[in-house]
């Protein structure tokens, strides 16, 4: 069975709004078992809504749009369905009432326009809307189901969920689960980790696997499609364990755990406090490490030694290390390191310093070099790292490395 999404809205077409509706539907349709093959976007156009829909009919079964059922003379969808598939529309009453209804309780006073929200296509199903005034619609033909949800996204993912997914069940039976995994990794490249787990990609149906790059990190997605939750999961962990064998080292966390979730998770079990002295970064890796709740049990403190004085004055950084290595060298980034570890009297010091650019760069000094210290009671080690991008991109990936940098020592220990 093939399901077309279409989202309408002219602002969409602008860029003026995001498109969210389309990405929930197709997640959620997919963890259903059901297959999404075309997604499309139309504006709010009588003539273009009306291609749009005629080519989706002729290759979908079912089409679900979103938006265009508002009380606006651009608010069309059901309209132009209504006129496709030669159906008159009719003032739904039960429909009218929820509207009246929303209008008396907060003694407004209800526009003729709002009449149009409760005209609904002769034999189609409504779909109470409980967030919101305009109802659904389900039209069914003898080819096509025709599903139409409100605009608003929390209104049509509360239609979703309480009318349309029972009803797909129930129509179409129940399509198995498709259930997916995803391993995080960081450290080796997008091509690297793909020539590790070739012959895997190359040779694979159920479950698929997918590589997706994400801030410098990159995830392996592996999705399997069965009948029950059980063997789909069966064929993930068959897989998972084949992908791990090959780069597990890489691997930091599965699905929604960040660096800095598993960092901070590492540094509580063992018991370890850390403290930094950012630079370039401004701060990022102190605020993704305090985005994870429960962080002061393990982040002691931060300061975002910005100028050569602040370094000096704040961290102790010695005026001679400057002067004759510059701000952006390993011995800054050491001595930082070092020097916020004896302020916050914390077990891990991290320095961190680069030049993130656009400009700051010299013929020696390139924009996206930077040196990350990391200093403990035994030892210090400093890395230099010659990032590539725009000044977010590298302020992101030395953050990333920080973290990496964190749970390896820790790791290690
Ligand atoms: P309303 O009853 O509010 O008129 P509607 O069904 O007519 O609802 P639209 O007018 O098309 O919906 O959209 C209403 C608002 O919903 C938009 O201004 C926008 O904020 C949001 N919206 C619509 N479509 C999307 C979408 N695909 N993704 C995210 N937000 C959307």
């Amino acid at each position: 069975m093939i399901i077309e999404i279409i989202s309408t809205g002219t602002e969409l077409l602008l860029g003026q709004i995001v498109n969210t509706n389309a990405p929930y539907l197709a997640r959620r349709l997919n963890e259903l078992g059901f297959d999404v093959l075309f997604q499309s976007t139309v504006g709010d156009n009588r003539e273009r809504m009306t291609q749009v829909l005629s080519v989706a009919l002729a290759r979908a079964d079912v089409i679900i749009t979103t938006g265009g059922l508002g009380p606006t003379q651009g608010d069309i969808t059901k309209e132009v369905t209504a006129a496709l598939l030669g159906r008159k529309l009719y003032l739904h009453e039960p429909s009218l009432d929820h509207i009246k209804c929303f209008f008396t309780r907060r003694n407004l006073n209800m526009s003729d326009n709002n009449l149009r929200q409760a005209m609904i296509a002769e034999g189609a199903l409504v779909l109470k809307n409980s967030f919101g005034l305009a109802p659904g619609t389900v039209v069914e033909t003898e080819k096509n189901t025709v599903i139409h949800l409100p605009g608003p996204p929390y209104e049509m993912e509360g239609m979703f969920e309480q009318e349309v997914a029972p009803y797909l069940i129930q129509r179409f039976g129940d399509q198995g689960v498709i259930f997916s995994k995803t391993l995080r990794s960081f450290g080796l490249g997008e091509s690297a980790l793909e020539e590790e787990i070739k012959d895997l990609i190359k040779a694979q149906n159920n479950p698929t696997i997918a590589l997706l790059v994400r801030g410098g990190e990159i995830t392996v997605r592996i999705t399997a499609k069965a009948s029950d939750q059980q063997s789909a999961q069966k064929l993930i962990d068959d897989m998972e364990q084949k992908i791990r064998s090959r780069i597990d080292k890489y691997v930091f966390g599965i699905n929604d755990e960040t660096q800095e979730l598993v960092t901070g998770r590492l540094l509580a079990a063992k018991k370890l406090t850390v403290a930094l002295a950012e630079s370039c970064t401004g701060g990022l890796v102190t605020n993704r490490l305090t985005d994870i709740p429960g962080s002061s049990e393990y982040l002691t403190g931060s300061v975002v030694c910005y100028s050569n004085a602040a370094k000096i004055s704040a961290v102790g950084v010695p005026a001679s290390t400057l002067e004759e290595f510059g701000a952006v060298s390993s011995q800054a980034a050491q001595a930082m390191a070092s020097g916020i570890r004896n302020l916050f009297a914390s077990d891990i010091g991290i320095g961190i310093t680069g030049i993130a650019g656009p400009g700051g760069a010299t013929d020696d000094k390139p924009v996206g070099l930077v040196f990350i210290a990391l200093a403990d009671k035994k030892a210090m080690q400093c890395h230099q790292y010659n990032f590539i991008g725009d000044r977010m991109a590298i302020k992101q990936r030395t953050a990333n490395t920080a973290l990496s940098l964190i749970r390896q020592h820790i790791n290690a220990l």
